[in-house]
């Protein structure tokens, strides 16, 4: 049984004394959890607010929403995988479609990323998906075989398990469109390609998050799928409430 894990992305938003209001409100709502994972994603400047607040409940998790591949050095603006670790920071996202179409990260950055935050003991959220037109024209069986051998080239086997995927399908992300049966249909491909990457004991142990306009009203439909391992929420994640309701359903779902 993979362990549902439920990461919430803040994506350029909030302060940290926003953070701090945030948590305090989260705690509330949710008191306590043990049957998934939850991990907060705030922006770099948070994370010291949130690690402070989550204490609390000691079972939430933080993480980053980017890091350079590098260990330190003259890369002006940058934050590496040793930095966050300093911070016990556990997760960090790679690859979003974001980090891809707006500051141009290629697949090859992102496996340097991701094989820089496994050497430092981070687990990666390692984001994949097609764009609309990739899955109108129904190439969106290649393009995510793609993403996924060259963003996990290199990668041994055995740290495969520390890696979240993270299917975000471009269409879905903040444009209030999901579709369960087809995120379905590619989280089942994905596995097979990460069979084939490892073997197939080793496939059915990642985890693979779906993201794209979760909200809690379609988290039960999401999590009926067999091969949805949990949920990274963008939009929906900034209410604390809405986020807490989110991890409330998905315990009611693996009840
Ligand atoms: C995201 O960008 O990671 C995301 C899933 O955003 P939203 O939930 O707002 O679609």
């Amino acid at each position: 049984m993979r362990k549902k894990i439920l990461a919430a992305n803040w994506k350029m938003n909030l302060t940290h004394s926003e953070a701090e209001s945030y948590l305090q409100s989260f705690v509330t709502e949710i008191r306590d959890f043990s049957d998934v994972d939850v991990v907060i994603i705030p922006s770099f400047t948070a994370i010291p607010a949130a690690l402070a607040a989550s204490e609390r409940i000691q079972t939430i998790r933080i993480g980053a929403q980017n890091m350079h591949w590098e260990k330190s050095g003259a890369f002006t603006g940058e934050i590496s995988a040793t930095m966050l670790r300093a911070l016990y920071v556990r997760y960090v996202i790679l690859g979003h479609s974001e980090r891809r179409s707006l500051f141009g990260e290629t697949d090859e950055i992102v496996n340097r990323k991701v094989k820089a935050a496994l050497d430092a003991g981070l687990r990666p959220i390692f984001c994949i998906g097609e764009s609309l037109h990739e899955r109108d024209s129904n190439q969106f069986k290649q393009v995510l075989e793609g993403q996924i051998r060259k963003g996990l080239e290199g990668v041994p086997p055995r740290d495969l398990t520390e890696v979240v995927l993270a299917y975000e399908p471009c269409w879905a992300i903040g444009t209030g469109r999901t579709a369960p049966a087809e995120a379905e249909e590619a989280h089942a491909f994905i596995r097979s390609v990460l069979a084939a990457l490892s073997d197939g004991a080793t496939a059915e142990r990642i985890r693979i998050q779906y993201g794209g306009s979760v909200k809690p009203d379609n988290v039960e439909s999401l999590m009926r799928e067999k091969n949805i391992d949990g949920l990274l929420v963008g939009g929906a994640s900034l209410d604390p409430r809405s986020f807490a309701q989110i991890i409330r359903s998905t315990e009611a779902a693996v009840a």
